[in-house]
């Protein structure tokens, strides 16, 4: 069985359809059926790797190493499914396929053309997807808004896959409903419009999912049902929500799920939902909070503050304060505030952890190793993530062993005492301009010393966790930062990559850096060990 559901967007971009592919998936999964997610970008990067995470939002990578759009982690987290190169595509993906396989005579002397070809290959590679995951119902969620011009050769393979298989390919159309505050009225036109757009190729929505400050009423629901030719039990209100993990239970009070598979021809298999209600009382019983910092740089966008860049971070965090019995306060912190204003850093006792999330290039570095000194210096939990790692043993490097010049050759390719450095490979390929999808990615072994922190959260000897970094530490300087009192507490099995290191327990109640990025591997019901065991020393602290 092979069915595909297609999401698009209406009116704007940001109206929630990764989160709302998810939901979707997680409630056809949880009633019984095998399902996977593909994200389609339909921008020119070969990947999200070169992408400004400001302007595009994090760069979430995959087990086998693939750097895709934020939503992959969206479907991880919801579906807990892995989730794998062949789900994601982009314009420069599908096209640079074309092309080469027109140099490499695969088309026959045919004239190559952009209709059907690149269609074509959109909708080979949805196949790969499914197949590879083995799945029954693939969701694809299409990226932009319907009515630009870069995303119509997607739609157009929707079209094509549905003229074929009427009964397997259906269409969600996420659209949202402004209410000017002016006039006090959800208006219906801007989606009227964006569904008129979406008609026009030769594409009709099965499901209107009308996103909105407001739940929609019945006057307007039928009114964009004739207008926009879809049933009028298919309009399926979304209204903003406080957590996005209410999401799938909310589309189940509409019985989105059993509509959804009666268009498709299939029944449920079993009860829905139980495990994510559940969850989802834990969040909303968690009312003492814990005051969670995060010292970074990507946060402003003008005059906004976005948090997008970090979000897998943030969900982390959130999944580990939850299943600790408390309510997550996350507060960005920019760095660059304790670079112009040192004394600053003492507001860093107020909370009741610290997280330095990973990073590039020097705005903002020597503000966050202020904060990792305040961290380490006055006991608070402390986790650093790949570049929060990396200023750690900077830190630990300058304060403890008075190597007053420790850095990075990442930001000071002179200094005399370079205590993170590049790793060989990667010198050869940055030399050669290969910046894209080169760094060391996606899941590599890890062995846990016994006795550490890291080992009695993880409950393991051997770890999996996914990568993204082109320097590591210098293993030169092992011996005496482990003299000072430093814990190489986690090593690659060939014992050449330091992956995690920690003060000694007795020392500070938790002060962790991974080379890694845990919070890939978070899920709401499994929330990761390192970003539970932050939370967990920190309430005992407090
Ligand atoms: N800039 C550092 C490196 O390339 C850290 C990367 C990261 O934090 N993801 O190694």
């Amino acid at each position: 069985m092979s069915k595909y559901i297609f999401v698009v967007g209406g009116v704007m971009s940001g109206v929630g359809k990764g989160i709302a592919a998810a939901s979707i998936g997680k409630i056809l999964q949880s009633k019984g059926f095998k399902v996977t997610a593909v994200k389609i970008d339909p921008y020119l990067n070969v990947d999200a790797g070169t992408m400004n995470p400001v302007e595009h939002g994090e760069v979430f990578v995959t087990a086998d190493g693939d750097e895709t759009d934020q939503d992959i982690g969206n479907y991880e987290r919801f579906l807990d499914t892995e989730i794998l190169r062949d789900n994601y595509m982009t314009s420069g993906r599908v096209y640079q396929s074309v092309i080469n396989r027109e140099r490499n005579l695969e088309y026959g002397g045919k004239c190559v053309e952009a209709v059907p070809h690149i269609p074509y290959e959109v909708i080979d590679r949805i196949k790969r997807a499914e197949e590879k995951a083995d799945a029954e119902i693939t969701i694809i969620e299409i990226g932009g808004t319907v009515g630009e011009f870069q995303n119509a050769l997607y739609l157009e393979a929707a079209r094509m896959m549905n003229l074929k298989n009427p009964d397997d390919v259906i269409v969600v159309m996420v659209s949202y409903l402004p209410i000017p505050s002016k006039i006090g009225e959800m208006k219906t036109k801007p989606t009227q419009m964006a569904v008129r757009a979406l008609n026009e190729v030769g594409v009709m929505a099965d499901f209107l999912l009308c996103r909105s400050t407001h739940p929609i009423d019945a006057p307007r629901r039928e009114k964009l049902a004739l207008f926009c030719n879809v049933k009028p039990e298919n309009v399926i209100s979304a209204p903003d929500v406080d957590s996005v993990y209410d999401i799938p239970i909310n589309f189940e009070k509409e019985n989105f799920g059993d509509k959804i598979l009666a268009e498709l021809k299939l029944e449920s298999r079993q009860k829905d939902l139980v495990e994510w209600r559940a969850f989802v009382d834990k969040v909303n019983s968690a009312v003492e909070p814990v005051k969670i910092g995060i010292v970074g740089k990507y946060f402003e966008s003008g005059d906004f503050i976005l948090p997008d860049a970090y979000i897998s971070v943030i969900e982390s965090l959130k999944y580990a304060a939850w299943h600790n019995g408390r309510k997550p306060t996350i507060e960005w912190i920019n760095s660059d505030l304790y670079e112009k204003e040192p004394e600053k850093v003492a507001e860093l006792k107020n909370y009741n952890c610290l997280v330095v999330p990973g990073g590039f290039g020097s705005r903002g570095i020597e503000g966050k190793i202020s904060a990792i000194k305040f961290a380490r210096e006055n006991k608070i939990p402390y986790l650093g993530l790949c570049y929060g790692m990396q200023l750690a043993t900077i830190e630990f490097a300058r304060h403890v062993c008075g190597l007053n010049d420790a850095h990075t050759t990442e930001i000071n390719p002179h200094t005399m005492n370079p205590v993170i450095h590049i790793i060989p490979e990667q010198a050869e390929k940055m030399a050669n301009k290969q910046y894209g999808n080169t760094m060391r990615l996606g899941a590599y072994p890890c062995l846990l010393k016994e006795g550490s922190l890291v080992r009695g959260l993880y409950q393991q000897a051997e770890i999996f966790e996914r990568h993204r970094h082109r320097y590591e530490f210098n293993l030169a300087y092992r011996n005496k930062m482990e003299e000072a009192g430093l814990v190489f507490s986690g090593m690659s099995p060939d014992g050449e990559l330091t992956e995690i290191i920690e003060l000694p327990q007795d020392q500070h109640p938790f002060f962790v850096g991974v080379q890694f990025h845990p919070e890939f591997l978070s899920r709401p019901l499994r929330p990761h060990p390192l970003f539970f065991g932050l939370v967990k020393a920190s309430i005992s602290r407090a």
